[in-house]
């Protein structure tokens, strides 16, 4: 197993996989700023690495376009990484790579796409909808039929009132109340939830 990313984020996923009893091998980062993590080294990699595709591997890295970026160019058997104190129903479907922090919990019938956080205390109601790379940041709550999409950044302790359909890549400030839909690019913040600003780069397209 490789964790991808020798960071902050990085430590609690590595004591994740830890304490479900997986093996990490090694973590690589671009530009470590350590060279062992609770004893694990850490590689320097560049975006030209080459690594053996049959490896187990978790990004570790908290921005939702690096993950894109590294998920898009290394194609490792990419792992989950679910916290044995979450409490994830097993109506739910998680794509690769995501990681569950300590003390989440996800309701039945929710989907959770490939490479997402749900990071620690985050409550997923039932039935929403999470796109590839999105962010759920600690003691935020989504209520239930909430659809967030892809790449999109739900700050520190939010809230979501049910049916609420956030777009792409959009941002969530913390503490943020959220009673209306958010559109692509967004970022929203206060109580109630207002839009103080819109990226409407081509990238929020993809
Ligand atoms: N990083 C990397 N490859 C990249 C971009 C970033 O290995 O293409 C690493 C970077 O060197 C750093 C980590 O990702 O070690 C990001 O850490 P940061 O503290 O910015 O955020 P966190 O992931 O802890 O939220």
């Amino acid at each position: 197993m490789i964790v991808y990313g020798a960071s902050g984020h990085a430590k609690v996923i590595v004591d994740i996989l830890l304490g479900i009893g997986i093996k990490v091998d090694k973590i690589v980062d671009a530009d470590p700023a350590a060279d062992e993590i609770f004893g694990i080294r850490v590689e320097k990699v560049s975006s030209e690495t080459v690594f053996n595709a049959d490896t187990q591997a978790v990004i570790a890295i908290g921005s939702n376009r690096i993950r894109k970026e590294i998920a898009l160019r290394h194609p490792f058997l990419y792992t989950e990484a679910i916290h044995p104190r979450s409490c994830v129903s097993p109506y739910v479907i998680i794509g690769e790579g995501t990681v569950v922090m300590a003390n989440v919990s996800v309701n039945p019938d929710v989907v959770i796409g490939k490479h997402c956080i749900i990071n620690t205390g985050a409550v997923v109601e039932h039935d929403c909808i999470l796109e590839d790379y999105v962010h759920i940041s600690p003691n935020a709550a989504l209520a239930g039929n909430v659809t967030v999409g892809e790449g999109s950044h739900v700050g520190a302790g939010v809230s979501v009132i049910p049916g609420i359909r956030i777009g792409k890549w959009a941002t969530i400030g913390a503490g943020a109340v959220v009673i209306r839909d958010v559109p692509d690019g967004a970022t929203v913040v206060g109580n109630p939830g207002r839009i103080i600003k819109t990226d409407t780069s081509d990238e929020n397209a993809d």
